[in-house]
């Protein structure tokens, strides 16, 4: 196929759910572990399709959503700084933290900017070398190659006004966290495509071996997200637990190895706290000692700050898969897109925030029977 609404066809789309159906003799529990894999989910309808054969749960791998409340803390009380221009991801400004958002500082006069590369915030710090410069620098493996670009160039240049809050968390860490927990429930993994087009699928292969669990890494598409889900089945069905690449148009074994390269020049791996979930071990990036100067926390002595979750929000349950969206008294009523409670609410690539837009009139309709 070359065209993207090729992989939207929808007698392929059929023809596949009908092998799905033929396949399955039990009910199977399987997660996707990306954002965008969920809302491709909920926008075509795939989780209904595949039922009840097939049970789709959701998984962590939304940046924004995992990005800890201390970490916006922090990034609150950099940029309220009057000598810092903070250059963020727009989905990053309404995450909301302890007590404020990003919007807020810039409501009060903060100068918070939105990029679209760290790029554009290493050309704000050269701009402007009598400012602060500091990006956010979040997300998995696939944002990590780009921010460690920026923080190698600005070292590179002496461009000692910019720094990085960075909060980058890394897949396979969260995956067996999930697989070593008592309470769960999933049987087969459809793996994040856009991270292992970086990272390769070399860390699944010993995920799917230790644990005796199948993984399929998936592209976006419907299509793509089917054939996935009947790969899956497939190795359920026969006893395998393989890793299979159904994303084979953008991931290789050994992923971009030039990516890889900056990345370790840059990061090392360290623990990393993830909202609502708590600390996972060796499962996110710092900036190597080499490059303290640009480290934001280290730059403005953040490193101590803490901060406790919000009781309601059941973000951490939804995030390992144990709960849905639904689930949550709150959803819907008291946290919504624009008064978001909880992170997954408040990214395009949440889960409850995929079930608000896609799912609230059919889940209203249903209560009101
Ligand atoms: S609906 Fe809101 S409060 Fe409930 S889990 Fe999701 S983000 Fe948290």
């Amino acid at each position: 196929m070359k065209y993207l609404d090729e992989y939207r066809d929808p007698k392929i789309a059929q023809a596949l759910v009908e092998q799905i159906r033929a396949r399955v003799t039990r009910r199977w529990v399987l997660m996707e572990i990306c954002g965008g894999q969920t809302h491709t989910l909920m926008r075509y309808g795939i989780d209904g399709l595949v039922a009840p054969g097939v049970e789709l749960v959701h998984g962590p791998g939304c940046p924004v959503c995992v990005t800890a409340l201390e970490v916006v803390d922090k990034a609150v009380a950099i940029a309220s700084r009057p000598d810092v221009t903070f250059a963020s991801y727009g989905d990053m400004l309404r995450v909301p933290g302890s007590h404020a958002d990003l919007f807020r500082v810039k409501a009060a006069g903060g100068d918070v900017r939105i990029v679209y590369s760290p790029m554009d915030a290493l050309k704000l710090a050269r701009a402007m070398p009598e400012r602060k410069v500091v990006f956010f620098a979040v997300g998995f493996e696939t944002t990590a190659p780009a921010n460690a670009m920026a923080v190698w160039q600005a070292h590179r240049e002496g461009l000692a006004n910019f720094s990085a809050l960075v909060s980058h968390v890394l897949v396979p860490p969260a995956i067996r966290l999930l697989l070593q927990s008592p309470a769960n429930r999933v049987q087969g993994f459809i793996a994040p495509g856009h991270v292992c087009t970086v990272m390769g699928y070399r860390e699944y292969e010993a995920l799917a071996s230790e644990f005796h669990v199948p993984m399929v890494v998936g592209g976006f598409e419907p299509l793509d997200l089917l054939e996935a889900i009947l790969m899956l089945v497939g190795q359920l069905e026969d006893g395998r637990a393989e890793v299979e690449n159904q994303y084979a148009r953008s991931v290789t074994r050994e992923g971009n190895a030039g990516a890889r390269r900056i990345m370790e020049r840059v990061f090392e791996v360290s623990g990393r706290k993830w909202r609502g979930i708590g600390e996972i071990a060796q499962s996110g990036y710092r900036l190597r000692p080499k490059f303290a100067v640009h480290d934001a926390e280290k730059v403005f002595g953040l490193e101590t700050i803490t901060a406790e979750e919000p009781a309601e929000c059941i973000s951490a349950l939804v995030l390992q898969g144990l709960k849905k969206p639904p689930d949550c008294t709150a959803f819907g009523t008291r946290c919504t897109p624009d008064t978001p409670m909880g992170a997954p609410m408040v990214s395009s690539e949440g889960a409850c925030a995929a079930y608000y837009v896609y799912r609230r009139h059919e889940l209203l309709t249903l209560a009101g029977d």
